[in-house]
């Protein structure tokens, strides 16, 4: 399965791609995560993208592809689910045109809907656990007890003014990429409130229904 869920900041993408991948026995590609353990490695590449994380501008196109196709080359034909990216129509059409060459296109795009103001409230009070990776919020989903909170991560893109800033581009630059991808994927919108474990269901079904499976 070759999936790809899409939608704004803080939609739950990293926390839907993480259970599915689990789940599923699939690759969990996301690019924001790449980009900040190469800040965090403090290699070329994370020195370079390092400002526009922070501000919450996006990456260039073409820095942002390479990257996706070394990690797609390294997959060969293994199962991935795509988290932040395609994030312009730039990358969108990029990436159909070198999944259609290497004859793996894309099996779904999930598109996750989620009220503008909810968005604000699960940024502003999401945390991080750069020892697991685990995507915690403050109050709907919170560490458990065993996790010192010193350990936990506000990331700085998630201050009120970086926020501000990422639904902006969002709406700007990532939004339009929904044509290109109804145009030319198997394009769902799935209901993205409720619990976890609700949003994870209706991704499975819609992606099943489509496939005629019981399962992805
Ligand atoms: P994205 O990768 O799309 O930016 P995340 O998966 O990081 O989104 O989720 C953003 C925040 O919202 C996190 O704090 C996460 O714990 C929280 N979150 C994710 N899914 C839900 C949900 N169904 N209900 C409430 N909060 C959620
Ligand atoms: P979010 O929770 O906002 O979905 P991500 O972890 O996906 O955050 O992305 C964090 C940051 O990494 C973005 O604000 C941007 O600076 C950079 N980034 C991630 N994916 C892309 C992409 N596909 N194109 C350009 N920049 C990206």
């Amino acid at each position: 399965m070759r999936l790809a869920l899409f939608g704004p900041p803080g939609a739950g993408k990293g926390t839907q791609a993480k259970r599915l991948a689990r789940a599923h026995g699939l690759t969990h590609l996301s690019t924001g995560d790449l980009f900040r353990a190469a800040i965090r490695d403090q290699t070329p590449l994370g020195r370079q993208v390092e400002d526009l994380l922070q501000a919450g501008s996006l990456v260039p196109d073409d820095v942002t592809n390479d990257i996706v196709a070394d990690r797609l080359a390294a997959l060969g034909h293994g199962g991935f689910v795509l988290d932040g990216f395609p994030r312009t129509v730039a990358q969108a059409e990029w990436l159909l045109a070198y999944l259609a060459q290497a004859d793996a296109p894309l099996d779904a795009v999930v598109s996750l809907q989620v009220p503008e103001e909810d968005l604000v409230q699960r940024l502003s009070r999401r945390r991080t656990d750069p020892e697991t990776d685990a995507i915690y919020h403050l109050d709907f989903n919170p560490p458990p007890g065993d996790v010192p909170a010193d350990r936990l991560v506000h990331r700085p893109d998630d201050q009120p003014d970086a926020i501000r800033h990422r639904l902006g581009v969002y709406h700007g630059e990532t939004a339009p990429v929904e044509a290109t991808l109804r145009a030319h994927t198997r394009y769902f919108e799935v209901d993205g409130t409720g619990s976890l474990d609700q949003v994870q269901e209706r991704i499975e079904q819609a992606v099943a229904t489509e496939r005629g499976l019981t399962g992805i």
